[in-house]
């Protein structure tokens, strides 16, 4: 591993040093062995993965350590947080070149670790594992992870299950809570750690006239887009507290996060947001509050009250980016997954048309637009109680395809249309396997979630396409497991 410790140089008020405290019993569960590569990660560090992904093997060039950090939490301020069972425990340079934190989950308590236990399962671990690596198969920037650990130790939850550690790599863990603990409880360091948020993750901003706009415009965008792209795939992240989100603008610390099966806009998979302030059609304008959260601690670093002013102004113009960001990428997006052409103006609502009669009609999201690529249409049809709705779609549908280059929309489509999401029970068919040693499943769904787009009729079942009937009990999902 090439070491590049960057954080460490910022004042030690920002975090503690900590050792992992290893599980009893630790044993491998899965490594993610083209990751490591990526991460120029030697023969040697390979060989110890287990060693490293349970706390055991640490590294002299970076002290672990657990960062602070604040937060919003459910749109109430929740004052400190921190890294309460994960600690930041190296900072490489890929192959790349790009600096990617080293994160391991489930490794003991810390000064943040307030009531909890420190520790992660190994049911949330897998389900982490198996997201991060999805999504970015999908495309979508988000955390990954090298590999994970189980063990003999039990930890209770609502039951005694087995304790885990997952370590996570991202290409940042500077979250918005971070900002706002800088302004609630060191504002004097604040100024100091946006420079160096500008210097780590957005150099080129540092050129611009106005480098703190410049910053915001760049954190907004890339929010904007992440967000776009979890609503074209059905994902629901679950917890979007500003202490959950980051500054590049790639998914992190999704817990109890869903792929959506029946297309539902009010749909949620996390049962501990009993108000349903997270569910999948709010994402964008909670993206959008947690960005006003936000940029509301760069505001204090301007001290003349009317230059203070005129900031948060130009700040707020900064702001109005995300909603023309979000609509452009999710409006091509949706096109692409139509196989529409985007310049056309009717497509847009052809294809909102589409979403209506998936969600009337209960039908899967993913199928839909699976069936729709491979021109299924009367098996669509069949399903739908309302058949003339589909036909009207239909005539619409192809009439704005009727002399349009089809191959190039139809290849555009394969690539815009997973044909395998983790679905929540294979999710939880994977975790019980595994929580009697058996690794074979999680296995079977990181292969096949290593290439979403392309159909692997050897290694599919078919419960991976499509939702389980309506009469068996949904898998429950809630926070911080
Ligand atoms: P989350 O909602 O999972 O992002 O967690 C919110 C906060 O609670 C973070 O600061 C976590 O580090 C902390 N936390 C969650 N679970 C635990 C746990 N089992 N032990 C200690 N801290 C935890
Ligand atoms: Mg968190």
């Amino acid at each position: 591993m090439q070491f590049n410790p960057r954080y460490p140089s910022l004042n030690p008020k920002l975090y503690h040093h900590q050792m992992p405290v290893p599980l009893k019993g630790a044993k491998a569960g899965h490594f993610n062995a083209a990751l490591a590569d990526e991460l120029q990660w030697s023969e040697q560090d390979k060989a110890q993965w287990v060693e490293i992904c349970s706390g055991q093997k640490t590294f002299a060039e970076f002290p672990p350590l657990a960062m602070v950090y604040a937060g919003h939490q459910f749109g109430q301020w929740a004052g400190q947080l921190g890294d309460g069972r994960g600690l930041l425990i190296a900072q490489i340079l890929d192959k790349s070149q790009q600096t990617i934190d080293l994160h391991l989950k489930g490794a003991g308590s810390t000064p943040y670790s307030r009531m909890g236990d420190g520790r992660a399962v190994l049911r949330s671990v897998i389900r982490e594992y198996l997201a991060g690596h999805a999504l970015n198969a999908l495309g979508i920037a988000s955390s990954n992870a090298v590999g994970f650990t189980s063990s003999t130790q039990g930890i209770q939850r609502e039951k005694m299950e087995p304790g885990a550690m997952m370590l996570r790599t991202s290409d940042c863990h500077i979250r918005f809570g971070h900002f706002e603990w800088l302004n609630q409880y060191q504002p004097d360091l604040l100024e100091e750690f946006v420079q160096k948020c500008m210097e780590w993750h957005y150099p080129e901003c540092l050129q611009a006239e106005q480098p703190i706009l410049a910053f915001a415009t760049q954190v907004i965008q890339r929010t904007a887009v992440m967000i776009a792209k979890w609503q074209l795939v059905g994902f629901a992240h679950g917890v979007m507290n500003t202490d959950n989100l980051n500054i590049t603008g790639s998914t992190l610390d999704f817990g109890p996060y869903g792929f959506m099966e029946r297309f539902r806009p009010n749909w949620m998979n996390n049962h501990s947001d009993y108000q349903g302030r997270y569910t999948y059609q709010q994402q964008p304008s909670i993206g959008h509050w947690n960005l006003w959260m936000w940029l509301n601690n760069l505001i204090q670093l301007k001290k003349d009250p009317a230059e203070k002013e005129q900031f948060k102004e130009d700040l707020e113009k900064c702001l109005e980016h995300f909603e023309t960001t979000f609509l452009e990428h999710y409006t091509l997006g949706l096109c692409q997954k139509m196989g529409l052409p985007s310049f056309h103006k009717d497509s847009f609502d052809c294809g909102m048309m589409f979403l209506r009669i998936l969600q009337t009609e209960q039908l899967d999201y993913t199928e839909g637009f699976i069936r729709l690529q491979n021109k299924q249409y009367e098996s669509i049809k069949d399903d739908c109680l309302d058949r003339r709705q589909f036909e009207s779609f239909l005539a619409q549908y192809e009439n704005i395809r009727a002399n349009q280059d089809t191959d190039e929309l139809d290849a555009e489509m394969a690539k815009a249309n997973p044909q395998y999401i983790l679905r929540n029970h294979m999710a939880q068919k994977a975790i019980e396997l595994a929580e009697r040693d058996d690794f074979s499943e999680v296995e079977r769904l990181f292969k096949l979630l290593s290439q979403p787009y392309i159909k692997q009729p050897d290694l599919e079942q078919p419960e991976d396409l499509a939702p389980l009937p309506s009469d068996v009990p949904e898998v429950m999902v809630s926070c911080s497991s």
